[in-house]
């Protein structure tokens, strides 16, 4: 231990601690990173070329307790021991993005957040700065951490995704421009079944924002207008809408088919038929990203040429190839009843739905109208499908079990008829039969093509 340099200790050896383990060696911390499980060999490179000294397979209170501050991953909930220990002895802890912030220096920041659709507007967003011409860097919950950004190749902007967890610990963060997407029921395991505790922690993102930033948010979205009725944000607020079509003032929305945006007496209007992302959910993400584009002035044909040539996100209603007439669709991104909603909703064929995985507390009913309306048949891919089965026996014709891809694959196919569409939208977590997300989307895809 170096006695002269304040003690910085991370708790979680993934991409965002030890991007603030390396941003904290180098801005003068005597760094310490400790992980719980087994450290990936890519992460241990990164420890070992920086020379930080780290330990795997658990925590050593005495290594840890003696730290100033500890930057803790968004991934380690607070019931962990270690973290309450930390709590308890009233060490300062903070998350990556608020480890990062404190060395971002007069670089401007875009954070992105919502239940759905923050990898895709961050993507979209990015690839607008990029076609701007700007020295903008893609951060935050895709691709690298904002503190490794900023350590190893820092930027004038960063374009950040962040998640709820994130902002937990957050005590200065403030971003130039917040997008706050949508708020639907998501990880509620982690907020004591308490939406409400949710809501507050997504509206982190504005907490230190003043009249100098911008917030805009979704106004057709029960949940922030519900908050911003009882709260207040010092932001300046820019909405953007579907449902409201007489604004024609400061924001975005969607009137015969075409978006229209306003921003500080500048126009954009393009066809949402010219949108190359498909959906009304993507109709949202352009809007907000479009909005956020022309705050920070963006040169508005350099906007419509990304919005018109952007390509949609893997796992994102991805495309994945027609069979004898039959449409295969993967959104293993789904992982809550809303992002469901969105891709049934844009479904204009009969549908043979594969769901199920690790249940976050979901309540089925929200989609049920749309289920009688378009799915012929369920196929459950979970261990636990009994939530299912409770909420859509009754409701469709066929709802069956199976626990791996293939099976999954072979009872949807045998369900479709020429010109139905299977579509794996799961509105639960994958852990209980694979590794993420991602793993479950390619052994679907693996599945459809050795039909
Ligand atoms: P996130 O990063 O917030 O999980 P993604 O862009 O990865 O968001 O999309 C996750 C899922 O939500 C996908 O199934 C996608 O089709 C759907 N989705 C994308 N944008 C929205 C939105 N604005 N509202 C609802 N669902 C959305």
């Amino acid at each position: 231990m170096n006695q002269s340099k304040p003690r910085l200790v991370i708790m979680g050896a993934a991409e965002s601690g030890v991007g603030a383990a390396i941003l904290g060696s180098l801005r003068g911390w005597d760094v310490f990173v400790s992980d719980a499980g087994r450290i990936k060999e890519q992460f241990r490179k990164d420890l070992e070329q920086y020379q930080i000294p780290f330990e795997e397979m658990g925590h050593t209170p005495e290594k840890i307790l003696n730290a100033q501050c500890v930057v803790k991953s968004p991934g380690i909930p607070e019931k962990a021991e270690m973290v309450k220990a930390v709590r308890k002895a009233g060490i300062e802890v903070c998350s990556e993005i608020e480890f990062g912030y404190r060395y971002k220096g007069d670089s401007r920041i875009i954070a992105i957040t919502g239940s759905n659709g923050k990898s895709t507007t961050t993507k979209l967003m990015y690839a607008i700065m990029l076609a701007d011409g700007r020295d903008a860097a893609l951060v935050g919950n895709i691709g690298y951490s904002f503190a490794r950004k900023i350590a190893e190749q820092p930027a004038a902007w960063y374009v950040m995704e962040i998640s709820s967890f994130q902002l937990d610990d957050i005590h200065q963060f403030r971003p130039d421009v917040a997008i706050l997407l949508n708020i639907t029921p998501d990880h509620l395991d982690r907020y004591n079944y308490d939406f409400n505790n949710y809501v507050a922690s997504k509206f982190r993102v504005t907490m230190n924002q003043t009249s100098n930033d911008v917030l805009v948010i979704n106004k057709d979205d029960q949940a922030i207008n519900n908050y911003l009725t009882t709260h207040f944000t010092n932001a300046k607020t820019i909405q953007f809408t579907m449902e409201d079509n007489t604004v024609n003032n400061e924001g975005g929305n969607i009137r015969d088919e075409q978006m229209h945006l306003n921003y500080e007496g500048e126009r954009f209007d393009m066809s949402i038929h010219d949108l190359s992302l498909k959906g009304k959910h993507n109709q949202y993400n352009c809007m907000a990203a479009g909005i956020s584009s022309m705050v920070v002035r963006v040169r508005k044909e350099k906007l419509r040429e990304v919005f018109s040539g952007f390509e949609g996100l893997e796992h994102r209603l991805e495309f994945v190839a027609k069979v004898r007439g039959v449409t295969f669709i993967n959104d293993s991104k789904a992982t809550n009843l809303n992002s469901v909603w969105y891709a049934l909703e844009c479904m204009d064929k009969p549908v043979v739905l594969i769901m199920g995985g690790q249940d976050k507390g979901n309540d089925y009913s929200e989609i049920l109208n749309l289920v009688k309306e378009k799915v012929k048949a369920i196929i459950c891919l979970g261990k636990d499908n009994t939530a299912i089965h409770a909420a859509f026996d009754s409701a469709v014709p066929n709802v069956i079990d199976t626990n791996n891809a293939h099976d999954a694959v072979l009872a949807a196919y045998a369900f479709a008829d020429k010109g139905d569409v299977v579509l794996l939208s799961p509105a639960c977590a994958s852990f209980d039969l694979f590794n993420n997300f991602e793993d479950r989307g390619h052994q679907f895809k693996e599945a459809v093509r050795n039909l």
